[in-house]
């Protein structure tokens, strides 16, 4: 029997095979959506807006897990380039030897940077 003031939804038991025998919700209605009786759960707009944020966190979940495999697959190839160029910036910093050039300071502050990183990346440091 169908009782008015209970929420509308149709539940079915967690069981370990599953239920295909669904029940009327227990929870008192708290709103009433299109002339339906529902409770805080059931609400349709409250239901909405979970699945709304759950898919939002399921996507910022999948970007972080890719941009990590992205940067686990590049680290390597990133990490040699940038030993590659580093030659490059120790002669700017021993030819621009101009010490009130910004410049030159600027590349020599990126150098120690680079160096820096590397050395971490080695786990040098
Ligand atoms: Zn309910």
């Amino acid at each position: 029997m169908i009782n008015r003031n209970r929420c509308c939804e149709t539940v079915y038991p967690q069981e370990p095979m599953g239920s295909f025998h669904g029940y009327q919700c227990s929870k008192n209605a708290t709103v009433e959506r299109d002339g339906k009786k529902y409770c805080g759960i059931h609400d349709p707009v409250k239901v909405k807006a979970r699945r709304a944020k759950n898919a939002g966190i399921a996507e910022a979940k999948y970007q972080l897990e890719s941009s990590k495999r992205r940067i686990e697959y590049l680290g390597p190839a990133l990490l040699a380039m940038l030993e590659r160029i580093l030659p490059d910036w120790e002669h700017c910093a021993i030819e621009g030897d101009d010490e009130n050039d910004p410049v030159c300071q600027d590349r020599i502050k990126l150098r120690d940077e680079a160096k820096a990183l590397i050395a971490k990346a080695k786990g040098e440091k």
